[in-house]
Order: structure tokens, then C-alpha cells, then sequence
């Protein structure tokens, strides 16, 4: 048993377990973070890092090409893999030193290994007991392969980071970010790509339009995308695996790459020992508050569903933090959160979508802007940037805006705030744009288009 009590102790140095815990060792708490694997949590180590550096990578690929337009000649470009892999995995460890300083200089004690909870206020990592007055649960998730034949031949997002060499062809099993996103990335890097997603169009949720558009661009660029598919079995065979399909028939690849979502990692986390209520789909069930069933045991981030996003699980950690030991009861505006897939070209969003708009029977006027980028009346690239503005037509309020083009992300970010603001039509309309932009579109959009 270990002398001291700590006012929080934190399983998961993720994103939110980090945020929560640096926080609460900042209002003078005494705060201990329990991790069993990398400082960081997913997105800085498999997720949202890495994959970001690796699309600037995938990018790079595309701008050569672009670039002979603007008179720019070389040799055919080579892209090297284990330059990529290597400085990217450089980096992660470099970021991991940043989040370890950033505990440490909180005041927050790192403790390394596989924490569980052991009784009411007692956390067991290894051969020691802690005890805390408060416990939260910040555990992410980790990636689920379905249940099929031959799936451990299958990768996940955890390995394809780290891979040794790159093969000539590769299947993406899924519809959502990642498998959308890695689909683009290992195109864009040289490898030839079939992705797999069992219903009629990818990324359901987000705006048909935009889906449609964006699966147009992907084939443009020679990924294969079948949907009303699925795999039912995997197979070792002579060049990699083969693949058997739902609708009959088989194929050959080179590697399965499985993104079909992720699942809360709460193997071996003592759940049993407590009041804890898991939902079926083995999320932790705790309140707006983050208040679990449990007495002074709490739970944020993708361990709990909802949006799986570092940016949620960030504020959620600072709202927690915040409400535990600085007396601030603010609960947090899950309202209006802004999303980008960084395919190529990168999806954005924030707000209502048109079907959405629709099947919540709200009266809306949109506008769409559908054009080639002026880079590209030089660069030759037949690539189509779109925009889209969902307004409400009774309080001509902003409800959605979503785009599909270059730095989708970065532009939407900003349409963001002002729609949080309340925004309306007229608000876009005054508003000077800034030309040559591919931004301004969103200012200059006169005439709905339905
Ligand atoms: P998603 O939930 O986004 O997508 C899962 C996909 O797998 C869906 O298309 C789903 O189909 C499909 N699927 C689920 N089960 C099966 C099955 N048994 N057989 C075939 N297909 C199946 O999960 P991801 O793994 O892509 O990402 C996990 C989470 O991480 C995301 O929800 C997101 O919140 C976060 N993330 C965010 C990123 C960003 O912000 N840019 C990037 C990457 C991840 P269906 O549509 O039919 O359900």
C-alpha cells in the first residue's frame, strides 16, 4: 500500500486523462496518472498525429504533380517509406517527452503500468495499492476487428504506423475516418487501394452531398471503392492474402487493413469491484457530470461514446478538472462540434447536414458552391472544391456548413465560431471576403441552390 492519498488519480495519460489530470494538479490537487503503454493516448502516438503527418506526406505525392503546370521540372519523384516512418515515430517520441514534462512540471505523478480499480478508492498498479479520494476513468479505446475467419491476419490502425515496407496493393475494410482517411494517405504514397464498406455510400452522418463528392475524387485518383460489400473471410495466399466478399467471389491483396471502430478498453480495469454500469456497446455510463454509478469514480472521453474526438475528451478533461477543484460547474456545450476527415481532398464539417436538416422538418434554403481551385486552372488537376451552407430559413440562422476541398479543416474551424455565434445568412453576406480565397465562397454564395 502506498503512503499517500491522492485527490484524483487518473487511469489513461490520453488526451483526456492528461488534460484532467494537469489541470487538477494545477488548482492543487494531488494527482497521480497510471499508464500502461504511451504518454499521449491514441491520437499523439496511432491516431490524430501521426496520421496528419503522414497526409502532409500523402499531399506531397499529389503537389509534385501539380507543380509541372507552374514550369517546376525534376526527376520522377521516389517516396521513400522508412524516411517517413522513421522521422514520424522521431516525433511521437519527442511529444511523449513533452507530455511527461508536462505532468511532471503540473505536480502530477506518472505512474507506469496496468492500473485497476480494487475497491471503493483503491487503484492497484502492479504490487502496489493507491488510494484516492477520486478516481477517473480515462481509458480511449482500442480497435475492433469483426469476428470473421482469418481475422488475426487482419491490421489495425495500431500497426499500420509502424510497418516495415509498404505493399503494392492494400484493402481498407470500413466507411468512417479512418479507413477513409488511410484509404487516401496510402493512395497518395504510392500504394493501389481497394476500400470496403458494406453499405451504399461511406461516411454516413455527414452530408450526402459531400459523401458522393468525395467518393467521385477518391476513384478520380485510382482508389477502388466498393460498397454493398463486405469480407467474410481472410487467407494467407502466395502475394499477401485472399480475401473472401459477401456478394460471392474472392480477391487477392497485399495487406487487410481493418478500421471498422474502436471499442472502450476496459479489459482488466476492475470494473466488477465497483457500481459501474457498462451500455452494450461496452461504453462507460457516467452523466453530463462525468459522473459514473460509483461514488467518486468518473469517466470522459472515447471510453464514454459520444463524439470519439481529442478535442472533446480535452474539454472534457478541463471541465471535469474544473468542476472537481476549482469550483466551476459549467457543464460542457456539446453543441455545434466541428469535424474534418483528412482524405484527399480533406471533408469538413460543422452543424447540420441537409439530410439531417430534412429529417428533423426544418425549412431550409441551401447553397452550394461547386468549382475548379484556381491552382488548379494551371496544375491540370481536375479536382472540384465544395461548399455548402444549410440556413434556416425561418431565423435565416447558419445551421451547417460543410466543404470538401483543399484545408477543409482549417476554413471550417473558423465558420465554426461564427456559427456557434448564431451567425445568419445576412452575417456571411456582409461579409467582405478575402480574394483570391477559396474561402470567400462561403461570403459570396447569393442564390440558394434549393
Ligand atoms: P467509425 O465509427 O468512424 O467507422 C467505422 C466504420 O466501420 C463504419 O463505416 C461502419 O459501418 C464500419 N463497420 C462497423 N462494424 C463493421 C463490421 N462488422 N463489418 C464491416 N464494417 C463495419 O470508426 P473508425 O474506426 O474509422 O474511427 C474510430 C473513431 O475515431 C471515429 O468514430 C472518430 O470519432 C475517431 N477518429 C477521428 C478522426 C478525425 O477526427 N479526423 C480520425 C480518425 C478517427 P456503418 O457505417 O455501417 O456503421
Amino acid at each position: 500500500m502506498s503512503e499517500n492519498v491522492y485527490d484524483l488519480f487518473v487511469i489513461g495519460a490520453g488526451s483526456g486523462g492528461v488534460r484532467a489530470g494537469r489541470m487538477a494538479a494545477g488548482f492543487g490537487a494531488k494527482v497521480a496518472v497510471a499508464e500502461s503503454r504511451y504518454l499521449g493516448g491514441t491520437c499523439v502516438n496511432v491516431g490524430c498525429v501521426p496520421k496528419k503527418l503522414f497526409s502532409y506526406a500523402a499531399h506531397y505525392g499529389e503537389g509534385f504533380h501539380d507543380a509541372q503546370g507552374f514550369g517546376w521540372r525534376s526527376e520522377a519523384p521516389h517516396f521513400d517509406w522508412p524516411t517517413l516512418r522513421d522521422n514520424k515515430t522521431k516525433e511521437i517520441e519527442r511529444l511523449n517527452g513533452i507530455y511527461q514534462r508536462l505532468l511532471e512540471n503540473a505536480g502530477a505523478e506518472i505512474i507506469h503500468g496496468h492500473a485497476s480499480i480494487k475497491g471503493p478508492g483503491e487503484v492497484q498498479v502492479g504490487e502496489t495499492t493507491y488510494r484516492a479520494k477520486k478516481i477517473l476513468l480515462a481509458v480511449g479505446g482500442w480497435p475492433f476487428v469483426p469476428d470473421i475467419p482469418g481475422k488475426e491476419h487482419a491490421i489495425t490502425s495500431n500497426e499500420v504506423f509502424y510497418l516495415d515496407t509498404l505493399p503494392s496493393h492494400m484493402t481498407i475494410v470500413g466507411g468512417g475516418y479512418i479507413a477513409t482517411e488511410f484509404a487516401s494517405i496510402l493512395q497518395g504514397l504510392g500504394v493501389k487501394i481497394t476500400q470496403i464498406y458494406r453499405r451504399d455510400l461511406f461516411l454516413r452522418g455527414f452530408d450526402s452531398e459531400l459523401r458522393q463528392q468525395l467518393a467521385d475524387e477518391m476513384t478520380q485518383r485510382g482508389i477502388e471503392l466498393l460498397f454493398n460489400e463486405n469480407v467474410t473471410a481472410i487467407e494467407p495466399s502466395d502475394d499477401g492474402y485472399r480475401l473472401t466478399l459477401e456478394n460471392g467471389g474472392s480477391m487477392e491483396t497485399g495487406l487487410v487493413l481493418y478500421a471498422t471502430g474502436r471499442k472502450p478498453a476496459i479489459d482488466g480495469l476492475g470494473l466488477n469491484n465497483t457500481k459501474v454500469k457498462v451500455d452494450k456497446g461496452g461504453y462507460i455510463v457516467a452523466d453530463r457530470l462525468f459522473q459514473t454509478d460509483e461514488p467518486n469514480v468518473y469517466a470522459l472521453g472515447d471510453a464514454t461514446g459520444g463524439a470519439e474526438l481529442t478535442p472533446v475528451a480535452l474539454a472534457e478533461g478541463m471541465s471535469l478538472a474544473r468542476r472537481l477543484f476549482d469550483n466551476d460547474n459549467r457543464p460542457l456545450d456539446y453543441h455545434l462540434i466541428p469535424t474534418a476527415i483528412f482524405s484527399q481532398p480533406n471533408l469538413a464539417t460543422v452543424g447540420l447536414s441537409e439530410d439531417a436538416s430534412k429529417e428533423q422538418g426544418i425549412d431550409i434554403a441551401v447553397y452550394t458552391s461547386k468549382f475548379s481551385h484556381l491552382k488548379h486552372t494551371l496544375s491540370g488537376n481536375p479536382s472540384k472544391t465544395l461548399l455548402k451552407l444549410i440556413v434556416d430559413k425561418q431565423s435565416d440562422k447558419v445551421i451547417g456548413a460543410h466543404m470538401l476541398g483543399d484545408e477543409a479543416g482549417e476554413i471550417i474551424q473558423g465558420l465554426a465560431v461564427a456559427i456557434k455565434a448564431g451567425a445568419t445568412k445576412a452575417d456571411f453576406d456582409s461579409t467582405i471576403g478575402i480574394h483570391p480565397t477559396v474561402a470567400e465562397e462561403f461570403v459570396t454564395m447569393r442564390e440558394p441552390s434549393r
